[in-house]
């Protein structure tokens, strides 16, 4: 999983003499003489690591054998117009899990650097300034690392069309490889004292926002773009599998930006499918239950065949699975009518799935990663705007801080991330380090 080559080199950084600049490797790690150390929870993926996460890791926490607590200079300016971050808060994501379990798809890692600092969900200040930022600005990072953060000109052919999140500048154009800021060797993450981010990553936190809502708003903006790039009609009935912090987001979402006519949602948890009924589903209920609660919702009809899961015909028309499981895309498709879609929203990796079902039915799968600008589609996002923006907005009316949890320092980072891994069983949803705290 190091720094991936990439072939050609045919986009150059506008300002050459920046970032990962020239004789070194952009795995490297700078040192600067004199500069204060700060603490970091540091990722060096290695085949064996990998074999060990996936031996010993579990679902439920346990060693995270690639993870340490290091000493370590801050990361350098990559250039001009990038500023320094403390971060206040940072979220502890499912794909930042499934890298350290070793569960998450090689795809991913061939589009990471190392070491990495994870942490793409944060809440920070701004300790030195830079673009129209300065010290003091209390601010959430975006942390996609397209050709705009990059400096590369010309940007690709999606950065240029307006999807920055499908930018083919992410294997080490002009910076080191990472699809996002907690996945690039040159930028750090929200997991450490400190970080660095471009000016265009950060957006200002409304004074009515808590560290808390903040923190928030990244997987916001996730759910808020799966569901404007997939918005339901009025007359839908809308499957969302899956009731982690994605899941619970993206009944969050629905209710805010779209109204359906149902929304079921499907949660393994108890505390999970009374938080779903909160954020705004009709009806909610266990995994083992979903498709007898879509047949009874959808009146269609159950098949169940040998030597196969039963299924139904008919269905939801629209589902979000946000389990990033094997099981709850089969699960999601199966419940799924003929001609409806089903949208991936939660990360998921190498699995083995009988998509006869898809086939049959016409369906359409479609993936939703990150966040970029939302324009048009049947909800009509005009002018188009961020969906930072948008997700800044409705996290005013939705206050997402109430699912996450008290937050834990570094140092206390093997109950964090055992917290995390299990947190829907133990009644939590989103787990987060407080980077600047002294665990003592
Ligand atoms: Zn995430
Ligand atoms: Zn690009």
């Amino acid at each position: 999983m190091a720094g991936a080559v990439v072939e050609g080199g045919r986009r150059r950084r506008a300002d050459a003499g920046g970032a990962a600049g020239a004789g070194r490797r952009p795995d490297e790690q700078p040192h600067r003489r004199g500069t204060p150390l700060m603490r970091a929870l540091e990722c060096t993926p290695t085949l064996p690591g990998y074999a060990l996460a996936r031996l010993v890791g579990g679902a439920r926490g346990g060693p995270f054998t690639m993870l340490r607590l290091a000493h370590r200079p801050p990361p350098e300016l990559p250039g001009e117009g990038w500023v320094r971050l403390r971060p206040r808060l940072a979220g502890i994501c499912g794909s930042d899990l499934a890298a350290l379990h070793g569960h998450a798809s090689p795809y991913l890692g061939a589009l990471a650097s190392s070491p990495f600092v994870p942490g793409h969900e944060v809440v920070a200040d701004v300790s030195e300034g830079g673009g129209r930022w300065s010290a003091g600005a209390r601010v959430v990072v975006e942390p996609l690392l397209h050709c705009g953060v990059r400096g590369v000109v010309p940007p690709c052919p999606r950065c240029a069309a307006g999807e920055p999140q499908g930018c083919e500048s992410v294997a080490g154009d002009g910076l080191a490889a990472g699809l996002q800021s907690g996945y690039c060797a040159a930028t750090g993450g929200g997991w450490s004292g400190e970080m660095v981010a471009h000016h265009s990553q950060l957006h200002e936190v409304p004074a009515a926002l808590d560290d808390r809502d903040a923190v928030m708003v990244e997987p916001l903006a996730c759910a808020l773009h799966a569901v404007l790039r997939n918005p339901p009609a009025h007359d839908d009935r809308v499957l969302v599998v899956g009731a982690g912090t994605l899941g619970l987001l993206v009944v969050a979402a629905l209710r805010h930006a779209a109204r359906p006519r149902r929304v079921i949602a499907v949660a393994k948890h108890d505390g999970q499918r009374r938080l779903a009924a909160r954020l705004g589903a009709d009806l909610v209920c266990a995994p083992a239950e979903m498709l007898r609660t879509v047949r009874f919702e959808t009146r269609a009809r159950l098949v169940e065949g040998r030597a196969v899961e039963p299924f139904l015909l008919g269905g939801a028309d629209l589902t979000f699975e946000c389990s990033g499981t094997p099981a709850g895309l089969q699960g999601a498709i199966g419940c799924t009518r003929a001609g409806g879609t089903v949208v991936m929203v939660g990360m998921p990796g190498r699995a083995t799935i009988d998509l006869a079902h898809a086939w049959h039915r016409e369906l359409s799968v479609r993936g939703a990663y990150g966040y970029g600008i939302e324009a048009g589609g049947g909800l009509a996002v005009e002018p188009p705007r961020r969906t930072f923006a948008i997700a800044l907005e409705a996290a005013q009316a939705l206050r997402p801080g109430r699912l996450v949890d008290e937050p834990l320092p570094l140092d206390d980072y093997h109950r964090a991330l055992a917290r995390a891994s299990s947190a829907g069983s133990r009644g939590l949803v989103k787990v987060a380090f407080a980077p600047g705290e002294d665990g003592g």
